[in-house]
């Protein structure tokens, strides 16, 4: 690969949020995450729902959100609110049974109502699952700045604000270049259902992209930093 202009070197991270296991202080994954960071200056945007599951509400964890906004290398943006359906035959694609105006307005409310209570406003968005109804990617789109989005799963919605594409797993080694000169790794903090999850063989994995990358032409950088 020969480079004229720098490569945007993007890594982002779905689900994390204040549970054991799922993003917590002390947890495995957040100690590969700093190692990367402080080896080759890896950066992250870490996609949070704001009530996962409807057992981690933003608001009762404030310490969890300053501990994560401390770090320079973390963007927090905004990944659904409970991450989970009414409906049990669309997985967690939340967005997507929100299929009328207020529905998806009532729940971008109960987002930005608990990163308010945190003091953050994100400007990133994506859809847990990726799927999102019409209707919904409308309002979405007024409230942040970018969306990242896949290039099947969006079925040719069109954003009102900015997007991203790109999904490449942070366990595979076929990496392609997306929006121009964007790197795109993907993944999950965990979950039995992901194989792009931060685990040991994976967080190695990791560490030889970024080696191989960090000879070239790159600059690490947040989704938000590429706006
Ligand atoms: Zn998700």
């Amino acid at each position: 690969m020969v480079l004229n202009k720098p490569l945007n070197i993007t890594i982002s991270i779905d689900d994390i949020n204040p549970l054991k296991g799922w993003g917590a202080e002390g947890d495995i994954q957040m100690t590969y995450l700093e190692d990367l960071n402080k080896e080759f200056g890896a950066k992250f945007t870490l996609f949070i729902p704001s009530n996962w599951h409807k057992q981690a509400p933003l608001s009762k964890h404030k310490d969890w959100v300053d501990w994560l906004k401390s770090k320079d290398y973390f963007e927090l943006a905004a990944h659904g609110h409970y991450h989970q359906c009414e409906r049990n035959n669309i997985g967690q694609c939340e967005f997507f049974e929100l299929d009328t105006t207020e529905k998806a307005k009532d729940r971008i409310n109960l987002i930005l109502k608990e990163w308010e209570a945190v003091g953050h406003k994100p400007e990133g968005w994506r859809n847990p699952g990726w799927l999102g109804n019409p209707v919904a990617i409308k309002e979405l789109g007024k409230h942040f700045k970018y969306a990242a989005i896949h290039y099947e799963h969006n079925r040719n919605n069109k954003w009102l604000c900015k997007t991203f594409y790109g999904a490449d797993g942070i366990n595979i080694t076929d990496i392609k270049v997306h929006n121009d000169n964007m790197i795109m790794f993907q993944s999950h903090i965990a979950g039995d259902w992901n194989d792009n999850v931060w685990n040991k063989s994976n967080y190695n994995q990791m560490r030889l992209s970024l080696e191989y990358f960090s000879k070239m032409n790159v600059e690490f950088k947040t989704l938000k930093e590429c706006l």
